[in-house]
């Protein structure tokens, strides 16, 4: 393997003082990539959302397709204003001209704590620098599978297991998102749970960007959901009513109909949304506390222990203890050779970097 084709970092970053640099790290990201014909364009974007302002392109990319792919997101977000970051191309027909958009959104990037606001842009970077790195050969849940996968292991090969907090909830988002809103295209929970649980047996030191896209693909491939999963999914949450305040019954709500559905997946997704909930000091959802006394909480706590037992749910577990195909097997830290794997460990859900309680107050 070439030196060039190594990340660049020997050892590992200290997370606490990290600044995101866009201009940076977007650069850092077109060596990786290897751009030599300079086709790939990253830009930051400022909207103004509330004063209904078109977007204004803060930093940009030098590359063939610059001024393009500047006009085609100003478009683009002028006429969809609620889109986040997003990668695309601009000229589809002969797959030309790709490129990363990241939205610069102060607000909705503090809900995960305000320590992770600059780990939070890194890691949507590298979600959509994961759609460009990884041909998108599957269903678009695998896809997506696949770009949270790449950017998970590029935050824990960066961090160390000093990421896990922040993936930990990232994991627990995409259920949320999942379980409320219907975005079952973006459901990678197992995966970074999965991903989450190597990275506490091992490590991903020294893997080179090949291999890092590699293990990504293979992840989705195996631990992200089938499309037969996710309308089982979408049956067992039919009745949880969207952009609903949250109240202690609607969390318990969406608890019992993954209790009570015959999907694995959904009775995972459903606890994984909940454990938060099972916290000594509750959860805070839009400035709204909820919090279960101890009898409750163990009342909850032995319902999903009984039904996360890896009989209980043998899809599920064995993907989350999935064992990386025997050609990546050997690239990948030798201390990993078994998969076993503790369901309830898995759902675990860590509380923001200085805060007294888990919260969250997306939109
Ligand atoms: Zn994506």
């Amino acid at each position: 393997m070439s030196d060039l084709n190594r990340l660049d970092r020997a050892m590992t970053e200290d997370i606490t003082g990290y600044k995101f640099d866009f201009a940076k790290e977007a650069l850092q990201i077109l060596r990786e990539l290897g751009d030599a014909d300079r086709l790939i364009t990253f830009a930051e974007v400022g909207i103004n959302r509330r004063r209904d302002e078109p977007a204004e392109i803060l930093q940009i990319t030098e590359g063939r397709f610059t001024q393009a792919v500047s006009n085609f997101i100003k478009d683009l977000y002028r006429e969809n204003p609620g889109i986040g970051s997003c990668h695309g191309m601009i000229d589809p027909f002969f797959g030309l001209g790709e490129f990363v958009s990241l939205y610069k959104d102060e607000a909705g990037i503090g809900a995960f704590g305000k320590k992770y606001k600059d780990l939070l842009r890194l890691l949507i970077l590298y979600h959509e620098a994961g759609h460009i790195a990884i041909s998108q050969d599957y269903s678009k849940a695998k896809n997506e599978c696949a770009a949270d996968a790449y950017a998970a292991i590029r935050l824990l090969q960066r961090f160390g297991n000093d990421a896990v907090p922040l993936l930990s909830m990232w994991s627990w988002f995409r259920a949320w998102n999942a379980a409320l809103h219907g975005d079952r295209e973006h459901l990678s929970t197992i995966v970074i749970d999965h991903i989450i649980d190597k990275a506490r047996q091992g490590n991903y030191d020294g893997l080179t960007h090949d291999q890092v896209v590699k293990y990504a693909r293979d992840y989705a491939r195996f631990a992200g959901p089938s499309e037969r999963e996710l309308r089982k999914l979408k049956k067992a949450f039919k009745k949880i009513p969207e952009q609903e305040k949250y109240t202690p019954a609607m969390a318990h709500s969406i608890l019992e109909a993954g209790l009570r559905s015959k999907s694995q997946l959904a009775f995972y997704i459903a606890a994984k949304f909940f454990t938060p909930f099972m916290n000594p000091e509750g959860v805070e959802f839009y400035q709204q506390l909820s919090r279960y006394d101890a009898e409750m909480q163990n009342h909850y706590k032995t319902l999903i222990e009984s039904r996360a037992g890896i009989n209980q749910i043998p899809q599920v577990a064995r993907r989350l203890g999935y064992k990386p195909a025997s050609r990546l097997r050997r690239a990948f830290s030798k201390q990993v050779k078994r998969s076993q794997v503790n369901v309830m460990s898995s759902l675990q859900v860590s509380v923001p970097a200085g805060q007294e309680r888990f919260s969250f107050d997306y939109r």
